[in-house]
């Protein structure tokens, strides 16, 4: 967030807390630098308190960010929180766990070994997104310079479905990129394969597919887009290649859905993002690229950082930051290995689709993704059901008893349509789930029994689901 001068809350100066050893009280500024220090103790207690009332991170499913490790894998990201990941001299051990990990999603997602493959950790998927669209951009340039094309005549486009994430119009705001947003298909919720060659043209830098729309959770259907774009490219002055955004699926569906196409499998696909914060089961911020040959990565971009007296190739936005969470996402590798992974991400998904379940025996929703994919449950509420309150109600009451779930207006062109979501990650179990349950039984019961006031209709609000 960027803060203002004037943003200070009322409350200007923080009070010890009451169980404090010292005896007179001291007040704290919070908006100037305290001329004194404090002992370790009273600080963290205090800031531990002012912290207190975030809520329970286990029962946030707003989001698709990790909110639980192993011990022992907290113990060693806490252990390795000095590491700075950019510096690949001091920390030689480290850039080779970076380079473990890449090869082990590279393998994953099926590169061919054949076409040199290449790829980095991120801060998460928001960086690798603007590194693979940067990469896009150059690419496009040089492509349609050979083919004649004026490139300063017009503003490169890149094509996406309307449910992209924030991150893609970072990126064409930022780099001065036209984002051309295909209205969501309805019948299927992604991209709209009928339309989306309509948006496709000489400027086009590239076509991005979404494993996972954050609004709803929904596949983009990936290997009919690859098909297009095949065809496509046979006949096209300026070929368009195949990003594929799969900062949810990424490292979800290769271990549940393997047999599902939407990797570098695909012929156009020249490159992928996921986030190791969401179903890489690593706390924020990891992310992680890969690029299906160095082709495709075109050198201009490429910095190099010094290793071990020679020097190591590098793209990144970021210079400086820890590399407990790379550490973190190889701890998970090693320790889950295929086997794990498959079994957390299938018990998730069991705990998706029992909730589903539970919401369509109610009788008053409208499924708009069950979970049985990516485990993420989305539904509206139907138009006959005939009841006073709102989605927006419910996430009010939900939160009562302690679970924060967001309801909010899908894009273009359904955004006349209101939904709430579930994400599931691993840390809802089973038994927590029964208890989500029975809460939402209840606040059902008490809205139908409560006195609704109703003056307007429900205005569209947005609250945090981008992520
Ligand atoms: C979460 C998400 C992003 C951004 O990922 P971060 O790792 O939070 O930066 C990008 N695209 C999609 C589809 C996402 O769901």
């Amino acid at each position: 967030m960027l803060y203002k001068s004037d943003d200070k809350s009322k409350h200007t100066e923080l009070q010890l807390p009451g169980f404090s050893t010292e005896l007179e009280t001291l007040e704290i500024p919070q908006y100037t630098l305290p001329q004194k220090p404090l002992d370790a103790q009273t600080v963290y207690h205090l800031i531990k308190d002012e912290l207190l009332d975030e809520g329970v991170a286990r029962h946030n499913l707003a989001t698709f960010c990790q909110t639980s490790m192993e011990e022992e894998a907290t113990r060693l990201m806490s252990e390795m929180l000095e590491k700075n990941a950019i510096d690949k001299s001091e920390y030689p051990r480290t850039a080779e766990i970076e380079s473990h990990c890449v090869n082990m999603i590279a393998s994953l997602w099926n590169a061919p070994a054949s076409e040199n493959y290449l790829g980095t950790s991120t801060v998460g998927s928001s960086e690798a997104c603007m590194l693979g669209g940067i990469a896009l951009k150059f690419n496009w340039r040089a492509r349609a310079e050979a083919a004649g094309v004026a490139v300063q005549a017009q503003k490169p486009n890149l094509v996406i479905s309307a449910g992209y994430q924030v991150c893609w119009e970072k990126f064409a705001v930022y780099f001065d990129i036209e984002l051309r947003a295909v209205p969501l298909d309805e019948a299927h919720l992604g991209l709209d394969l009928r339309a989306v060659l309509d948006y496709v043209d000489d400027y086009t830098i590239g076509v991005v597919g979404i494993l996972g729309q954050t609004y709803t959770g929904c596949y983009d259907d990936i290997q009919g887009l690859n098909a297009l774009l095949e065809t496509y490219n046979q006949t096209a002055q300026v070929s368009v290649p195949l990003h594929v955004d799969a900062a949810s699926g990424g490292l979800f569906t290769p271990f549940v859905e393997p047999e599902r196409l939407w990797d570098f499998r695909l012929s156009q696909v020249v490159s992928i993002n996921t986030s190791g914060h969401k179903y890489g089961l690593v706390y924020p911020g990891v992310g992680w690229i890969v690029w299906r040959g160095e082709r495709y990565l075109p050198k201009e971009l490429i910095f190099n950082v010094s290793y071990l007296g020679g020097t190591m190739p590098t793209m990144a936005i970021n210079f400086s930051r820890s590399a407990s969470q790379i550490i973190g996402q190889y701890y998970n590798f090693l320790r889950f290995g295929f086997e794990g992974y498959r079994r957390i991400h299938t018990n998730t998904q069991k705990v998706a689709l029992f909730l589903s379940g539970v919401l369509a025996e109610t009788g008053y929703f409208r499924l708009y993704n069950d979970g049985s994919h990516l485990p993420v449950v989305c539904f509206a509420l139907k138009e006959d059901a005939e009841v006073l309150w709102s989605l927006y109600d419910l996430s009010d009451r939900m939160q009562m008893k302690g679970w924060q779930i967001p309801t909010y207006p899908l894009p273009a062109a359904l955004d006349d349509v209101i939904i709430q979501r579930y994400v599931c990650r691993a840390d809802l179990e089973y038994n927590m789930a029964e208890e989500l349950a029975e809460d939402l039984r209840q606040a059902l019961e008490e809205l139908n029994h409560a006195h609704v006031l109703r003056t307007a209709p429900p205005t569209n609000k947005i609250s945090g689901f981008t992520h």
